[in-house]
């Protein structure tokens, strides 16, 4: 389907619907039509300001509603950030992606994200951030300052969505993705499987982010990672083939988007996280925390790429998975690998 047509409910449902080994050969031949299929982007996601949130998205450790235990921490030193991404060069990342747990940013903090985003940029690495809702001015800012990514993800369907948050429309999430796109700076939107919504919500997610006016260049597809003390924290499990299925729906429905498999990895087998492969995921966070909850050790993300035969996309340092895996091993015998793994938090 081309960039002008739109998605109808009854043509989401309908790829939902289809065999899983039908579905995931259609999204494999979707996938090679716009990708180098042994290539995956590879992000690493710094929290730059954690907790305390106002917000009471009920997945969310971070949220000042819940008690989870996590200590809250202002804005980080642009310093300490900026280390923090010469660290994820390093190890293989051509993207760095902050991420600050506020309903917003205030005009005072501007100037402190703009130095974060020139200097990461200065690195020769992509910056993304995500920081809540922006207004016009705040986007406007943050692109001239280089920033090439916003993420702001929708999470579920706009009729399950109030069952999950209640501080903010689905409406405002919209705007503030209309607002990044008139900036000029790419969009990362996606989801959130396995808040207990129905395979409809999964398709009309998928709708939205599809029908959006040009789809979002990155769709990150979350797992559920429960927390304890979120109103989530007993969730039904997922089965991982009815993951496996939505990133194939969305790798389908959004051809030429990065479709990334986001947080939840660290509870997906090898087996799970190379279907997901096959199914069109061509992206993932890497490094041993994703915020707060977390991620698979580099190491073993750079194993299994060596296990498939796939490489880090654009990466600065341009290696094979194989050598990054010798590298990470070095590196991790070398004390200042203490400030990454501190900082990745
Ligand atoms: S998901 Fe973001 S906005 Fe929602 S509670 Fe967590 S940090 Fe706040």
């Amino acid at each position: 389907m081309s960039k002008s047509l739109r998605w109808t409910r009854e043509q989401t449902q309908a790829l939902f619907e289809q065999p899983l080994l039908e579905l995931l050969f259609s999204a494999q031949q979707i996938h090679r039509q716009h990708f180098d299929s042994r290539q995956v982007q590879v992000s690493t996601l710094l929290s730059i300001k954690t907790g305390s949130c106002p917000e009471d998205c009920k997945y969310c450790p971070q949220s000042a509603r819940y008690k989870t235990g996590l200590a809250a921490e202002p804005l980080m030193e642009v310093e300490l950030v900026l280390a923090s991404a010469r660290q994820a060069k390093a190890a293989g990342s051509s993207r760095f992606c902050m991420g600050a747990a506020w309903k917003n940013p205030q005009d005072r903090d501007l100037p402190y994200l703009e130095q974060m985003v020139a200097g990461v940029k200065a690195l020769g690495m992509e910056s993304c951030m995500t920081l809540g809702s922006l207004t016009d001015r705040q986007a406007q800012r943050l692109a001239d300052a280089g920033l090439d990514y916003y993420n702001h993800n929708l999470d579920t369907s706009p009729a399950y969505y109030n069952k999950i948050i209640t501080t903010r429309s689905y409406q405002e999430r919209l705007d503030t993705l209309d607002k990044v796109r008139q900036a000029g700076i790419k969009v990362c939107s996606g989801g959130i499987v396995g808040l207990g919504e129905s395979v409809t919500d999964r398709a009309e997610l998928l709708m939205q982010l599809a029908n959006l006016p040009a789809p979002p260049e990155s769709v990150p597809i979350n797992m559920l990672v429960k927390v304890a003390g979120t109103p989530l924290e007993h969730t039904e499990d997922v089965d991982p083939f009815d993951f496996i299925r939505t990133i194939a729906v969305a790798r389908i429905m959004m051809p030429t988007s990065y479709v990334r498999l986001s947080a939840g990895r660290e509870k997906m087998s090898e087996q799970t996280q190379a279907m997901c492969f096959m199914a069109g995921a061509n992206s993932i966070f890497y490094g041993c925390k994703l915020l707060t909850t977390p991620n698979p050790a580099q190491n073993s993300d750079l194993k299994l790429f060596t296990k498939l035969g796939l490489n880090p996309e654009n990466s600065v340092i341009e290696q094979t998975g194989s050598e990054l895996v010798a590298q990470v091993n070095k590196q991790m015998l070398e004390a200042d690998t203490e400030l990454f793994y501190n900082a990745g938090r």
